[in-house]
């Protein structure tokens, strides 16, 4: 009865409540008359899928299949498994798309249909359609079963479906289309998108499903980008599936960076606050950068060519755009919502553009007689002119102090100008910050060692900033032989790579950023012809950048993963072989070392273990050291002597420019209220100079309904000052819950003259499936921590949620918790309970969205 009923459903009881609900209802539509209600066909679907089960006798297919064709007389679809594909090709195929570590056995394979009987049964299904004059066909894929390794669901198994499915089911068409010479009906899912359902389609290949990529950020609004471009062209008659289309698709998958796995795993997305309860809407970008950048907002900016002001915007927190524009370890990235569309914004590149095309009009802004004369708060001397000692020195000066950076070599910009080869980074853009700490009134002594702070004191100064990065290398402990360690290697190639010979073959040790360097370097230097990256671990686990292990792997740099140096001796490395054993604290699998050792040629070993601190120097000084040898320190790098901070690598060792400005920053920030506490002055009255922004523009964001447009839309990225189109300004609107619930459970509540709309949990619609969790950019799940409506006092009691339960709609009486406990209250009663703001967003919920109740 239930398919007669989607054949016709004209005499169904549901069909007649429904009609005669709309009918009764049309004033509350906006498009809808009666002649339209009239005019919606009863004939609901003449087409059937059946959906098999993993394990379904091949003959019980057969005989529902033939039912549905002969007794029903509707066009049938069987949705068959990718284990059609078999166990070989299957695991193939993924472990060349990176998705290696996806477990799963032969045993699906065995069991289910397999792909020599399932011709011969096509055939015959195809036949008797065709006797019937209807279509049979193949839903292309159902799910893959693969085992559960980290816990991610209670039991063994769960299902692999989306982007990793798709080359499996493309594959299966692919093959399925050679056998029946394309006349065989077929509709897919299995990782359909907005980058490759077009393309599907004019191969022939509909109708199209989509499930998964719905429960990503965007939800249902991916479909409009797809039924757009399919709208824009006249729909065609089903001639056949075009074998040579699908082949050239499956060939592009292969390289497709939107197919393959990344090479190392995301990091963890979401920051570690909590949701709160109102005004959640935050950009994720912004709490991924150590120095909190207004990311949306110079995006935005940058995309209206408006460079002068992204640039304000950008050295509010960033003295050292064109060093970071270059080079910054991008942590934003790995944090932005366009992750999970398709790749993140470029925010490095649109730093650098903002930089390159608005540095001189800064430079002219800058109102330099303040800067050179207004400075009372005190004198300040930078020992160490890297990164952390020029962002210290610009923030000092812009907080109205006279500052003097000390530097021992004989240019500034510490081991991003004198080791970080020049194919990284050209020594004009370091010489472009520099011009603007210079602008800013900032004295420098370059070639100048500071050995004692005495000497210092007695000029005057008052404020020791400490930033001599990290530049005692690890010993890479060998048996025999010996070895260059990386930074003296980089250092010598930047001076002159012609002085080196290392030989045909280079082994480096390593696996983070300087590994990657050297090993470049290396590839570049005359007379090598192998260079090799040996590494404990896999490059999973490197710490490398995701793009320096590409632009490695590019060159043709190998790497022997799973290996650690024993001895070096006739141009020989001896290593031992490694497994990966259980996790550390870090969840890294750790190295265990196996009794197998491996030969790999080496005229020269170069090591890349890192640095450490010049534990001597800080001895001298007088300043206390942890076990590690790094100082010890309270807030801002304070250390035990008087007015004397550490910043940057000499603080923790090794780390990033990015968060060499971010202790550069927290340090002034120490000095400026330490003076403030000494001088007197208050913070309002103090001197601050400005880096030209004297007129920062306002927060910036396009209009709401621009920025709802962009939802769901999927675009590669094509050029930097395009990228404003792509930034989903995730600050202005997020309601990731709301798009990727499968139940509509978390509602997006307008709230009038508050700019940020609220966000809504409908208890009665969620299942606890957990997936706003999965997408919500806080340590959060928004279906427990949202304010929720109840639709009874006994589920307001059941949950521990912050929400509500209607007791009396005239009278506006709730029952309702909030911090904990749970009371009655009216709403508009005077002496009300109730904060200003919530008491707000629950008359709106009462008077504009009755129809969830
Ligand atoms: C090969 C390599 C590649 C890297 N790639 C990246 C990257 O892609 N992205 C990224 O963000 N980071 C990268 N880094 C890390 C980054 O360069 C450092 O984190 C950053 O330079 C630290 O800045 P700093 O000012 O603390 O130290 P440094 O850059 O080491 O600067 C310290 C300065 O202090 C001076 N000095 C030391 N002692 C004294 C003294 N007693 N008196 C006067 N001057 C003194 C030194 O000469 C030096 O100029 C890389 C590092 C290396 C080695
Ligand atoms: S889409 Fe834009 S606002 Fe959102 S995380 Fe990415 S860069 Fe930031
Ligand atoms: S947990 Fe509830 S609210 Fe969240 S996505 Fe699942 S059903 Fe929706
Ligand atoms: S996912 Fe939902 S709860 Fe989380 S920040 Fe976005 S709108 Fe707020």
């Amino acid at each position: 009865a239930f398919i007669e009923g989607l054949k016709d459903a004209s005499s169904t009881e549901a069909w007649r409540e429904c009609r005669e609900f709309a009918l009764a209802n049309l004033h509350r539509f906006k498009r809808v008359d009666a002649a339209y209600v009239e005019r919606i066909s009863p004939k609901i679907s003449n087409s059937i899928t059946l959906s098999t089960l993993h394990g379904c006798p091949p003959e019980e297919i057969e005989r529902i299949a033939a039912y549905l064709i002969h007794e029903k007389g509707l066009n049938t679809f069987v949705k068959c498994n990718p284990t059609l594909l078999g166990f070989d090709f299957a695991r193939r195929t993924l472990d060349r798309l990176g998705f290696d570590y996806v477990q799963f056995d032969d045993h699906h394979f065995l069991d289910d249909l397999q792909y020599a009987d399932a011709l011969p049964m096509f055939r015959r299904l195809q036949a008797l359609a065709a006797r019937s004059g209807l279509d049979f066909g193949l839903k292309l894929s159902n799910t893959l079963p693969v085992d559960i390794t980290k816990q991610e669901l209670p039991g063994k198994e769960m299902y692999m479906s989306g982007r990793a499915l798709y080359p499996l089911t493309l594959a299966l068409a692919r093959q399925l289309t050679a056998d029946f010479a394309g006349q065989l009906r077929i509709s897919f899912s299995g990782g359909a998108d907005a980058l490759n359902a077009e393309k599907l389609f004019y191969a022939g290949i509909w109708p199209i499903t989509m499930a998964t990529n719905l429960l990503k950020p965007g939800g249902y609004q991916r479909l409009r980008q797809i039924a757009e471009g399919l709208a824009a062209n006249p729909y065609p008659e089903f001639y056949g599936i075009d074998g040579e289309a699908l082949e050239a698709l499956e060939r592009q998958v292969l390289k497709d960076k939107h197919y393959l796995k990344a090479i190392k795993p995301m990091p963890r997305w979401q920051t570690d606050q909590k949701v709160p309860l109102l005004d959640c809407y935050t950009a994720p970008c912004e709490s991924g950068c150590p120095i909190h950048q207004d990311i949306p907002a110079y995006i935005g900016l940058v995309g209206e060519g408006r460079f002068l002001e992204a640039l304000q915007v950008i050295t509010r927190q960033n003295p050292l755009p064109f060093i970071t524009g270059t080079l910054c370890g991008y942590r934003c990235r790995e944090k932005c919502t366009r992750n999970f569309y398709e790749e993140p914004v470029k925010i490095r590149q649109a730093k650098l553009l903002a930089a390159t095309q608005a540095m001189d009009e800064l430079l002219q802004s800058l109102d330099a007689a303040k800067a050179g004369t207004q400075a009372q708060r005190g004198k300040a001397a930078v020992v160490g002119g890297g990164p952390a000692g020029l962002a210290a020195a610009y923030f000092l000066r812009r907080d109205g102090f006279e500052v003097t950076i000390f530097e021992k070599a004989h240019r500034l910009g510490g081991m991003v100008s004198q080791v970080i080869p020049d194919f990284r980074i050209m020594p004009e853009a370091v010489e472009q910050d520099v011009r603007l700490i210079r602008a800013m009134g900032v004295q420098f002594e370059l070639g100048k060692e500071i050995t004692s702070l005495e000497e210092l004191r007695q000029k005057g100064f008052q404020y020791f900033v400490l930033a001599v990065g990290a530049g005692v290398p690890s010993q890479l402990p060998l048996e025999k032989g010996s070895y260059i360690p990386a930074t003296e290697f980089l250092r010598q190639f930047k001076q002159d790579p012609f002085s080196l010979d290392l030989g045909k073959n280079v082994v480096v040790v390593g696996g983070g950023n300087t590994a990657m360097d050297a090993a470049r370097a290396a590839k570049q230097v005359l007379g090598v012809e192998r260079v090799a990256v040996v590494y404990r671990r896999t490059r999973r686990y490197m710490p490398a950048e995701k793009e320096e292990l590409h632009m490695a792997l590019d060159e043709g740099v190998e790497f022997l993963e799973l290996l650690s140096p024993i001895a070096l001796e006739d141009g020989i490395l001896e290593c031992r072989e490694m497994v990966l054993g259980p996790a550390d604290a870090d969840g890294r699998l750790c190295p265990v070392a196996t009794k197998v050792m491996v030969q790999v040629p080496a005229d020269t070993v170069v090591s890349a273990l890192g640095e450490k601190a010049d534990t001597g120097f800080y001895g001298r000084l007088g300043i206390a050291l942890n076990e590690k040898g790094y100082p010890v320190v309270t807030t801002g790098g304070r250390t035990n002597l008087p007015q004397v901070y550490v910043i940057g690598d000499g603080l923790r060792g090794p780390a990033s420019v990015v968060d060499a400005i971010a202790d550069a920053a927290a340090a002034v920030k120490e000095i400026s209220t330490a003076a403030r506490d000494t001088s007197g002055i208050k913070t309002e009255e103090k001197p601050r100079l400005t880096a030209g922004p004297a007129k920062i523009p306002a927060q910036y964001r396009h209009p709401e309904e621009v920025i709802r447009g962009k939802k769901g839309r999927l675009a590669l990225s094509s050029d930097t000052i395009l990228e404003s189109e792509r930034c989903l300004e995730c600050g202005a609107v997020c309601e990731n819950c709301a798009d990727v619930c499968p139940n509509r459970a978390n509602v997006s509540i307008d709230i009038p003259d508050r700019p940020m709309r609220q966000i809504l949990h409908m208890d009665r619609l969620c299942n606890s499936c957990g997936n706003c969790a999965v997408f919500c950019p806080y340590d959060s799940a928004p279906y427990k921590e949202k304010l929720t409506l109840f639709d009874s006092l006994e589920a307001l009691g059941a949950s521990e949620n912050p929400g509500f339960c209607l007791l009396d709609r005239d009278q506006k009486r709730l029952a309702l918790r909030l911090d904990g406990g749970v009371f009655e209250c009216r709403l508009e009663a005077e002496g009300s309970p109730l904060p200003k703001d919530i008491a707000q967003f629950l008359d709106v919920i009462l008077t504009r969205y009755q129809y969830l109740f």
